[in-house]
């Protein structure tokens, strides 16, 4: 103990260096595969966890403790978890992803020991990548990049692009322009002329209603019932009308 430098890659995911770039290179081919990263159990461990994870496992084996959460620990001398090396994986269960690690120096290398399926070891000889590097992220990754914040949760980032595509065909359409009389007119000019008008046709109602009113008190009439007659006229009037808009 004491000197040993160690990468940490995420929490609870530490190597030396030269394990920590091999696991890198793993875990970018896992992603680009799987879609996910490599299950990870437990990885680097100082030598007083080590120390401790021994010290319980032999009382079990001696018939004085119970037995740990954990499988056989050997002494942190000879652990290559203390040593920065070893990756303990459930991944060891997926054929491909056991070739993988094994292609960039990770084996299994205590199968012979009962319950150790799952601890892989870094052995530089055997890692055929042996530096190389990987690019912190390929156009797959980008792609394949989680979406957060949306409902129903995270998306690819390709499917969001395609998404924000779609809610910008549906924007335009919306406001596509407003074909009047042969001419192609902005939606918002057409709203706009339309209130215009609307205000002018008013306008022009009750000022029609006043004169109507004004003329019947002077011709001696009933100004209430000439008010009835236009209103009954501007219903039927209104039946008669049918708008047309074309929307392209
Ligand atoms: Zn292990």
């Amino acid at each position: 103990m004491g000197g040993l430098v160690t990468e940490r890659i995420r929490p609870g995911v530490e190597f030396v260096p030269e394990a920590a770039a091999a696991f890198r290179r793993a875990e970018a081919q896992v992603i680009a595969e799987f879609g996910r990263p490599i299950d990870v159990n437990s990885t680097y461990r100082t030598w007083a966890d080590q120390m401790r994870m021994f010290e319980d496992w032999s009382r079990y084996v001696a018939g004085k403790g119970p037995r740990p959460a954990h499988s056989k620990a050997v002494h942190p001398s000879e652990s290559f978890h203390v040593s920065g090396l070893a990756l303990d994986s459930d991944d060891w269960r997926v054929p491909r992803i056991v070739e993988i690690l094994a292609a960039n120096g990770f084996i299994r290398n205590r199968l012979h020991v009962p319950g150790e399926l799952h601890h892989f070891e870094y052995i530089r000889a055997r890692d055929t990548n042996y530096g190389k590097k990987v690019d912190d992220v390929s156009a797959d990754d980008v792609w394949k990049y989680p979406v957060k914040g949306r409902p129903g949760g995270p998306v690819p980032a390709i499917q969001e692009l395609a998404d924000a595509k779609t809610a910008a065909q549906a924007v335009r359409d919306e406001l596509a322009p407003v074909t009047r009389g042969g001419k192609r007119v902005p939606m918002r000019q057409d709203l706009a002329d339309t209130g215009t008008l609307v205000r002018q046709v008013l306008a022009e109602q009750k000022a029609t209603t006043a004169a109507l009113r004004a003329l019947a008190t002077a011709q001696g009439a009933d100004p209430d019932a000439i008010q009835d007659i236009v209103r009954e006229a501007v219903k039927d009037a209104m039946r008669d009308v049918s708008f047309t808009v074309d929307i392209e």
